[in-house]
């Protein structure tokens, strides 16, 4: 039996309004190897509205991985990256220690908007690595069965992405429907660019079936205990907080940028404790 992760509807103000499918952290399942967050936007016409608009806001102790199905996203961050990213590029930040970015819809867009935010956690010996801005525009791509897959990070058929990855971690682009070899010692879950509702296939198996056009994303289960809070992956409660007041007193996350920061939330008032990838 297939495990479901239902997507549920997540609206996220700084993208005004936009209403958004998050599928991970899931309801029992926080983690799909280190794949820690995956949202799913879109398709969305956006025409005649600001589209896209997340304005700066810090990240540490992950990755940020932007997809994009239509649609354009400018990227901007406090180690002075540019960059515009179209359908079948790839924008990746590892954010290590710390860094802060905003993403808008750019001038002249085409009007639409689809798209995927995903978040890779950092295994603890490297969250506290440099920041640094990855952009792939010439992914490998290939064709197998009727499938056209674009792999975004780690290897899948024999070709591997370029993009810089900290875990064994697969994530791939499925156009088309057929099977494909998997590692077996990898977990895996298959999103659906059409749907809202994410399949889980557990670590164990050779091959994965896709009906149709959809994002495969995996890795080795992430077997080290996380703090996620708000867009910091962490590992106590107090590198959380000086995370946050690091954030709010202008320090650490890079330079400023243009447009108003997104202030943090105040933390909750129960210690945040860490945990590991399932709820129970
Ligand atoms: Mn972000």
């Amino acid at each position: 039996m297939e495990e479901l992760l239902p997507g549920r509807e997540v609206v996220i103000g700084t993208r005004n309004g936009t209403v958004v499918t998050r599928i991970l952290p899931n309801k029992e399942r926080r983690l799909v190897g280190a794949w820690c967050f995956a949202d799913h936007y879109g398709p969305n016409d956006i025409t005649g509205t600001p589209g896209m608009s997340v304005n700066p806001h810090p990240h540490a102790g992950l990755q940020t991985v932007s997809w994009l199905i239509a649609g354009e996203i400018e990227h901007r961050d406090s180690i002075g990256s540019v960059q515009l990213i179209r359908p079948g590029q790839l924008n990746l930040m590892t954010a290590g220690r710390g860094i802060a970015h905003s993403e808008h819809s750019p001038a002249g867009a085409s009007g639409q908007m689809h798209g995927v935010q995903l978040w890779v956690a950092l295994p603890e010996a490297a969250s506290n690595v440099d920041a640094h801005f990855e952009h792939h525009a010439d992914l490998p791509r290939f064709t197998a069965n009727d499938m056209v897959v674009t792999v975004l990070i780690g290897q899948l058929h024999g070709h591997t992405s370029p993009a810089k990855a900290y875990t064994p971690i697969v994530g791939a682009d499925v156009r088309g429907a057929g099977t494909l070899a998997v590692q077996e010692d990898f977990e895996h879950m298959l999103l659906p660019l059409d749907g809202s509702v994410a399949t889980y296939h557990a670590p164990g198996r050779s091959e994965i079936r896709v009906d149709g056009d959809a994002l495969l994303l995996g890795g080795q289960p992430f077997d080290e205990q996380i703090v996620m809070w708000w867009n910091f992956v962490g590992r106590s409660h107090e590198e959380i907080v000086a995370m946050r007041e690091a954030w709010e007193a202008h320090e650490h996350f890079g330079f400023d940028l243009p447009g108003d920061r997104i202030p943090a939330p105040p933390m909750p008032a129960t210690r945040l404790v860490p945990r590991g990838r399932l709820r129970h």
